[in-house]
């Protein structure tokens, strides 16, 4: 067997999930013939309200983009433009997602680390808030404004001190010769910006600190210097305190497939997530400095900017697939090898990703026998690699699924829906379904193309 690990929920998600929901999620996979995703959007916009009161509550002047790189779905900047978020946003082609969705070109940031002269232009055009990550960039996106006669919006995106070897952000040479650079008409330097990788809080707080400092020598500059952008990575707690830690204590390489362990996992569970996060980091006290980051913020006079992809997506998916069969792990093992109707693009994990245990959603009419327990078990994708594994854990399910059931991966919206989707093999790729919940019933739409919002809704605040 195999330890038990469990996924958080929310009502909504779970009110699906059982019947009389889950004889929708059945009529979508017979609908939709092939994997699919399933989208909460109303959780987007209380994520989102969340980290607004977090700003609101510690009296900060705070600003929230929505990292669009982390779902592919067009819904979530929907909702991000009608709430007025920003976006941050990677590419040209999430640009222009961003601006079809309603997004305006002055609420967006362009983040991505291979900006070429085409997306530039665009960003210099809109007005959009450029984070420039090398020096070379700089130049061009000066170039660019000359050219067109305008003010490029600028951020200048720092190394993080603590990530040197990051191949992201200006060193303190690089720095000091790009804000020698922004004292140019065709620049308007609005502040700085850094990305940290992990969910340090200290780190971050840290490094904002530095950069409100940075931002008052840039101001003797003659540069405007008011924004600071802390960027992403706020974590997402998936699995409880408990859980987790029964899962360190009685984990062994036979929890494995081939015993192939991990060095590390990813942090599934984090005692402080999402907005309690960014209000934690708005107390914390930064290194060198005797007040809080929302102190140092206010007197500054700086707009505190965040980008959280993950966070504004907890609990806004769900992923689900089909049960195409079920065979002993090896002849003389009690474990199960279940083949599902996906792959591992359509649910991706981390490097050393672990994956919680999935929610087993009988096929309608299915009688459970009552001496069947839980089993340990196998999940197998649908291409021809030994390596098509959805997880190398074994996970846990409450008794052995049958063909016709679905298996439902909880809160997969950030990163693990469709970041590594491919049509290897010609597979079908994982739909996208958006559903909201009316009293009794559900009301969905697929989420492809650009759609427009049938759905009334207004801004959070
Ligand atoms: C990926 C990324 C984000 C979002 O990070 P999350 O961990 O999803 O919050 C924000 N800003 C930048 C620059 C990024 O590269």
């Amino acid at each position: 067997m195999t330890t038990a690990l469990p996924s958080h929920t929310t009502e909504e998600v779970r009110a699906l999930l059982e019947p009389p929901g889950s004889s929708l999620l059945h009529e979508l996979g017979h609908g939709l013939g092939g994997p699919y995703h399933v989208l909460f959007p109303r959780r987007f916009d209380a994520n989102a309200a969340a980290f607004r009161a977090a700003f609101a509550s510690a009296g900060v002047d705070g600003r929230v983009y929505y990292a669009k790189k982390a779902n592919k779905a067009s819904v979530f900047v929907e909702r991000a433009a009608v709430a007025g978020l920003g976006v941050d946003v990677a590419s040209h082609g999430e640009l222009r997602e961003a601006l079809a969705a309603g997004v305006r070109g002055t609420d967006l940031v362009i983040t991505g680390p291979a900006k070429d002269d085409h997306l530039l232009r665009v960003s210099v055009l809109h007005g959009a808030l450029i984070a420039v990550d090398a020096l070379d960039e700089l130049d061009r996106v000066l170039a660019l404004a000359r050219e067109l006669g305008r003010t490029a919006q600028v951020l200048l995106r720092l190394l993080p001190p603590g990530q040197p070897h990051s191949r992201f952000g200006l060193d303190d040479t690089e720095t000091a010769t790009a804000l020698g650079r922004c004292r140019s008409e065709h620049v308007d330097m609005a502040g700085f910006s850094f990305h940290l990788s992990g969910y340090d809080i200290q780190e971050r707080a840290d490094l904002a600190a530095r950069s409100v400092r940075l931002c008052a020598h840039a101001r003797t500059l003659g540069l405007r210097a008011d924004r600071v952008s802390v960027g992403g990575g706020f974590a997402v707690d998936y699995v409880g305190a408990d859980d987790w830690r029964r899962f360190h204590e009685s984990t062994r390489p036979e929890h494995f497939h081939r015993h192939k362990t991990f060095s590390g996992y990813y942090p599934y569970h984090s005692p402080v997530a999402g907005a309690d996060a960014l209000a934690a980091l708005l107390a914390s006290t930064p290194a060198d400095e005797t007040s809080s980051l929302a102190d140092l913020v206010r007197q500054a006079g700086v707009t505190l900017l965040v980008e959280p992809g993950r966070a504004l997506l907890d609990q806004c998916g769900l992923t689900l697939a089909r049960v195409l069969d079920v065979r002993r792990a090896g002849a003389d093992s009690g474990d199960l090898l279940v083949r599902l109707g996906m792959n591992a693009g359509d649910v991706s994990l981390e490097e050393h990703g672990v994956l919680v245990d999935p929610v087993l959603v009988p096929r309608p009419g299915a009688h459970a026998d009552a001496d069947e327990g839980p089993v340990g078990v196998y999940l197998a994708g649908n291409l021809c690699l030994e390596a098509d594994l959805i997880t190398r854990r074994k996970v846990h399910l409450p008794r052995p699924p049958s063909v016709g059931d679905l298996l439902a991966f909880a809160n997969t919206a950030g990163y693990a829906m469709d970041f590594h989707a491919h049509r290897a093999q010609r597979q079908p790729l994982a739909r996208t379904v958006a559903v909201t919940r009316e009293r009794d019933s559900w009301r969905w739409r697929l989420d492809e193309e650009y759609w427009p919002i049938t759905e009334a809704g207004g801004p959070v605040s």
